[in-house]
């Protein structure tokens, strides 16, 4: 059902757009327009490069609208289309999940061809897009509910070939932080489906929040350009974490569910260390302040594992049940590779 005027075969540059049909009370032959760049040669190596999964992240919308204005077509090897808003009514809308359907796009994989508007994008991606490209990059932040240490991450996918570039092309991302994360929270997401095609798949959490510094903006942009010359999609030199001066990335993994400390109570949260901070089992990471009994002491938040505070909640009000901090265990690469 999702059509593009994009002819993904064709050298140069190329703008366009996916378009979703949608009929709403004043549309009746309406089109949800995502905005989409092709770059390149159409032969050689197919970068896919997402942001927008969740509207209200916008580090890789941004790092994304940047890129594909500036790309060069003569220094792309290969080919990579560019999607900065890929939920796009979400982002428009400023929300983690679509405002025209409620679906959260990361969990609406493999998607469905006569679905709602989030299930038919993520069709389109697993059935046209996902098959032309050799790398998937979907570069995520916390949006409006979480706070990370700007990280790449990667899913601990079982090929062993398959999660060495994977970890290769993670740490190109020169962050000081790397995160292998587990899937508490439901199935459908977006890299799972490009992992099982058998992709390298990129992926990061950029900070979060709404107010972004701008040291996170440069690792985002500065990140994305130097991955993509790792996998020689484009021209440059790639940066090392040594090149830079920096101490090598520390590589965590935070896959059980004791990492992910969850509100017992609602209230006011209040963090009690500092992101990217080492963590002792049993040490308090934070409180659940009591709105309606200020006299009763808070609730205090206790560290389940040892290892560094990675995310945080970012709205400081705080339900019951929701996710207030992960705990991630330092892991080596080697461990990582499997031998
Ligand atoms: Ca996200």
């Amino acid at each position: 059902m999702v059509v593009t005027s994009i002819d993904f075969g064709k050298s140069g540059k190329q703008q366009g757009f996916l378009q979703v049909p949608y009929s709403h009370n004043l549309g009746g032959w309406a089109n949800v327009f995502i905005p989409i760049t092709v770059v390149g040669q159409g032969h050689g190596p197919t970068v896919l490069i997402l942001a927008g999964n969740h509207g209200d992240e916008y580090q890789g919308q941004i790092a994304i609208m940047k890129l594909a204005r500036e790309l060069d077509p003569e220094r792309v090897k290969g080919r990579i289309i560019l999607i900065p808003s890929l939920n796009f009514p979400a982002a428009h809308a400023a929300t983690r999940l679509s405002p025209l359907d409620g679906m959260n796009m990361n969990r609406a994989f493999p998607g469905q061809p006569e679905g709602p508007v989030t299930s038919q994008i993520a069709h389109f991606l697993t059935t046209v897009l996902f098959p032309l490209a050799d790398t998937v990059i979907d570069i995520h932040s916390g949006g409006r509910s979480m706070e990370f240490v700007p990280c790449s991450t990667m899913h601990l996918v079982a090929d062993r070939a398959q999660r060495a570039r994977m970890l290769a092309a993670m740490l190109a991302w020169n962050a000081d932080f790397a995160f292998l994360y587990a899937d508490i929270a439901g199935t459908g997401l977006l890299p799972v489906e490009a992992e099982n095609q058998g992709k390298l798949v990129v992926t990061t959490e950029m900070g979060g929040g709404e107010a972004v510094p701008a040291e996170v903006h440069r690792i985002t942009q500065n990140g994305l350009r130097n991955v993509l010359i790792h996998l020689g999609a484009i021209e440059g030199r790639e940066h090392t974490r040594a090149s830079l001066g920096k101490p090598p990335t520390i590589l965590t993994q935070a896959l059980h569910r004791e990492d992910y400390l969850l509100a017992p109570e609602s209230g006011i949260f209040e963090i009690g260390l500092d992101l990217g901070s080492k963590v002792k089992r049993g040490q308090t990471v934070g409180f659940i302040h009591h709105l309606e009994r200020p006299d009763r002491a808070p609730e205090p938040l206790v560290a389940q594992s040892a290892g560094y505070l990675i995310t945080m909640r970012a709205p400081c009000l705080t339900q019951q049940g929701d996710c207030v901090a992960v705990i991630a265990q330092p892991v080596s690469a080697r461990a990582l590779r499997g031998n």
